[in-house]
């Protein structure tokens, strides 16, 4: 059975309080996750002696309201907000995922990539599991930790972890407490904090901010904590090698600019970023503009390294989910209009540096591009805040297959081209390096191919050749 890769970018949360409802704060921490997700949106809850779930698509807001976090009684819940490109039941695939085993039943969020859900699925079979509702790979963890042998969570999860590969930060519900999961890697991120008389965890700390909690630390890579009886109770997997692996592109694009990632602040990184790029990649020109919202503050770096002056030039309208996009062609066709607009008087007549954070499949840059031309820019020169993607994300991100990538296969003049670009230049590996202050604790595996742990590359490769077959012949 083929798995797609349906829990990419997600955003998670669990709350834990010793006495007090908690679904109305797990929906606010969950809201400020909507960026990492917008497809589909879920909260379990338990009162420690029944279990209260909801889930649906659509954006946050459009899933809940005042009766639905009302029926969500008790004092322990996990929440989940899902992005995925693929999947046609998107119910279906929503989380948090249900499993019921000699464990009792659970239910689990998930954020990040399985990489051996074959080995997974044998597992479960020689268990006797052998029908599964959903083809996603949180469904195997799900049934997996239902069923895992283990007196403890913390050994059963160690079993969980010993045989597993890829990124998975996890928040687990069982009927009296909240587990939090991350991968040996520690690929995907996973913050505790304290809230009220309780606990929270979420994937990145302005989850924590905006219900009022305080920041205590990182989930460590490797680490199982489980909170019962208000009293946390950690263990950590016995690992061979002390690497770790946090997503450079967590840095670079999915996390919101407030959240503070291995100890440094999102904005203060994008912001280096942009300046290393303005020393490395100089130009003349009269504006600098940023792609929001991701881009702004590596624009605004580049901005004050090179002196020239900062200007907003392309409003973003900050109402279109993805989800309220239909597939109409006439929609599609109108592409990025849909979403930004120009300030034609400010662009016009000007020399204009245009900074986004990546470059993936070369499908937003052009019409940007084009956008910025047809207000009367003189010049457009593109600067890119991170290096090019050259191969794609095995923990997660969604950059598609390597074939699709626009830079896996071309040199940059014709990317250049392509894009309808006076000039185009991008952050170089020791310039991404410098900026996150890798200490080979990062994954940069889309710009260099290296990858934390080995990953299957025949299946890309094939098809890239096939590919470029097509193309030449
Ligand atoms: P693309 O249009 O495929 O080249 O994607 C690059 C643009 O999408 C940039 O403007 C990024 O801000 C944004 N982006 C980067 N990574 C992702 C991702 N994983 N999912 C959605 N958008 C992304």
């Amino acid at each position: 059975m083929s798995r797609k890769k349906l829990s990419e970018k997600c955003g998670i949360v669990g709350i834990y309080h010793p006495s007090h409802s908690v679904a109305s704060s797990t929906f606010f921490s969950l809201f400020s996750l909507q960026h990492r997700g917008q497809e589909s949106a879920g909260i379990a809850s338990s009162d420690e002696k029944n279990f209260f779930i909801y889930k649906n698509t659509g954006l946050i807001n459009q899933v809940f309201d005042d009766k639905i976090i009302g029926d969500l009684r008790g004092n322990i819940a996990i929440g989940h907000t899902r992005y995925s490109t693929t999947g046609r039941n998107n119910l279906d695939n929503t989380q948090p995922f249900k499993a019921s085993g000699q464990n009792g039943e659970i239910f689990l969020g998930h954020n990040g990539n399985i990489i051996n859900s074959e080995d997974l699925i044998d597992l479960l079979s020689s268990w006797g599991i052998s029908s599964f509702d959903t083809t996603s790979d949180s469904e195997l963890l799900t049934l997996l930790y239902a069923n895992a042998p283990g007196r403890s969570w913390s050994e059963r999860s160690e079993f969980v972890m010993s045989k597993t590969k890829g990124a998975y930060s996890l928040v687990i519900l069982t009927q009296n407490s909240l587990i939090a999961v991350r991968d040996p890697l520690g690929i995907r991120p996973l913050v505790l904090g304290k809230y009220r008389e309780g606990y929270v965890i979420a994937s990145e700390t302005c989850a924590l901010d905006h219900i009022g909690a305080s920041f205590i630390r990182e989930i460590d890579p490797g680490e199982t904590l489980e909170i019962k009886n208000n009293k946390l109770n950690s263990s950590s997997i016995r690992r061979k090698s002390n690497k770790v692996a946090l997503c450079s592109f967590e840095h670079i694009y999915l996390s919101r600019p407030d959240s503070i990632l291995d100890g440094k602040l999102t904005y203060s990184v994008r912001m280096k970023m942009g300046e290393t790029l303005a020393i490395e990649h100089p130009v003349a020109a009269d504006l600098v503009i940023g792609i929001p919202d991701s881009a702004i503050a590596s624009a605004e770096g580049y901005a004050n390294k090179s002196k020239i002056p900062f200007v907003q030039g392309i409003v973003k309208n900050r109402y279109v989910g993805r989800t309220f996009i239909s597939p109409d062609q006439k929609l599609r066709d109108l592409g990025v209009k849909i979403k930004f607009n120009t300030l034609n008087s400010i662009i016009k007549d000007k020399k204009v540096v245009i900074v986004d954070d990546s470059i993936v499949r070369g499908t937003t840059t052009p019409e940007v591009i084009r956008m910025i031309k047809d207000a009367g820019a003189l010049e457009v020169h593109m600067r890119v805040a991170s290096p090019p993607v050259i191969s794609t994300c095995h923990f997660g991100v969604d950059t598609g297959s390597s074939y699709e990538l626009i830079a896996a296969n071309r040199r940059i003049f014709e990317i250049k081209r392509l894009i309808g670009a006076d000039s185009l230049e991008y952050l170089s590996i020791d310039g991404l390096k410098e900026s996150i202050d890798y200490q080979e604790n990062y994954c940069i595996g889309c710009f260099t191919k290296e990858y934390p742990i080995p990953v299957q590359m025949e299946m890309d490769k094939l098809k890239l050749e096939s590919i470029q077959k097509r193309e030449n012949a």
